[in-house]
């Protein structure tokens, strides 16, 4: 007895990702179309039963759910220009990376020619697509998305985040921000260790354990935030703009570059000289707003 029939999916954009989705998606049973600007990215996927479309007009007419998965903003519109008169009536998924207006004028213009939109952010690496542990942002047309989240789970979690189809890419954009944030940390200390003549091997498990006991602070400082109170918990922002001067002044001596962390030690004296030396780090996210576009998010 066969199943209920499965829709196709187009996968646009064959690159270390969009390959990833697309042997996900075949994995799973959908019957799946792909496309890339160059040829030569798609035989392990037609020989696992993909078929290979020769243009995007010709992918995008094969699949009612288009995923694209292509470097970045420009080359996503630019691509799906050329498929403007065949995109009425299907659901378009970017899971490219870019921005949230960038993400809100897809939208307008894929609504003006029949086609839903969901933006989408992936949290993951090419390698974990598929694997527990894989999580990918949504926000968009809601009803395209209920519609197709059971497809869509062949890459992981699926989270719902509401119906600004920015609201996806700026999680995915503050989620790197941090994650740049902790790997920009790690560089800077594994070249100061170096520097001192430990091998970064040895400094590793010590600078693991050191930001995941970092980590368990990260709750109270979302709560101060919120609430709008910066209690210092022992940890004045006095004394760590003192302890930075002599991190900046360690780095100078060991002949390292303190690019990547002397706007923090910057961030800190200036709240500091606001007044706001006997609070806690939390307070220096108000220093951070410069008062740019800022949309209120639609759940
Ligand atoms: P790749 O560089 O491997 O692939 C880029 C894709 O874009 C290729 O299909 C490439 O086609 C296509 N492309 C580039 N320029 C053009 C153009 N002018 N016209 C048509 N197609 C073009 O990147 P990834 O696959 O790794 O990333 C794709 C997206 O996924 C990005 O937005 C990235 O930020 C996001 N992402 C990637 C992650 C990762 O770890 N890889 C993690 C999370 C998100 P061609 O083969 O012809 O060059």
């Amino acid at each position: 007895m066969s199943g209920p029939r499965r829709r196709r999916v187009t996968v646009l954009g064959l690159g270390a990702m969009g390959r990833a989705l697309a042997s996900a998606l075949l994995a799973a049973g959908h019957p799946t179309t792909v496309w890339n600007r160059t040829p030569g990215r798609s035989a392990a996927l037609a020989e696992a039963g993909a078929e290979v479309a020769g243009s995007v007009a010709e992918a995008v007419a094969a699949g009612e759910l288009l995923v694209v998965c292509l470097l970045d903003d420009d080359v996503t519109r630019r691509v799906l220009d050329r498929a403007a008169p065949v995109l009425a009536g299907r659901t378009v998924v970017n899971l490219t990376n870019g921005t949230p207006e960038r993400a809100r004028r897809l939208a307008e213009w894929l609504t003006e020619r029949g086609a839903r939109h969901v933006g989408g952010g992936i949290m993951a690496v090419p390698s974990m697509i598929g694997q527990p542990g894989s999580l990918v942002l949504y926000s968009g047309a809601r009803d395209a998305f209920l519609d197709w989240r059971d497809t869509l789970a062949a890459f992981g979690e699926a989270r719902w985040l509401g119906t600004d189809p920015g609201r996806a890419a700026v999680h995915d954009l503050a989620l790197l921000a941090a994650m740049y944030g902790m790997f920009g940390g790690f560089l800077h200390a594994t070249a100061m260790i170096r520097a001192a003549g430990v091998p970064a091997g040895e400094f590793a498990p010590m600078v693991t354990g050191w930001l995941t006991a970092m980590l368990g602070a990260l709750p109270a400082m979302a709560a101060a935030v919120d609430s709008d109170t910066h209690d210092a918990d022992g940890s004045s922002l006095r004394m760590q703009a003192a302890s930075f001067g002599n991190l900046l002044a360690a780095c100078r001596d060991l002949g390292v570059d303190a690019g990547l962390v002397r706007p923090v030690r910057d961030l800190l004296d200036e709240a500091v000289a606001r007044g706001h030396g006997e609070e806690g780090l939390s307070v220096l996210v108000g220093l951070l707003h410069t008062g740019g576009t800022h949309r209120p998010a639609p759940g």
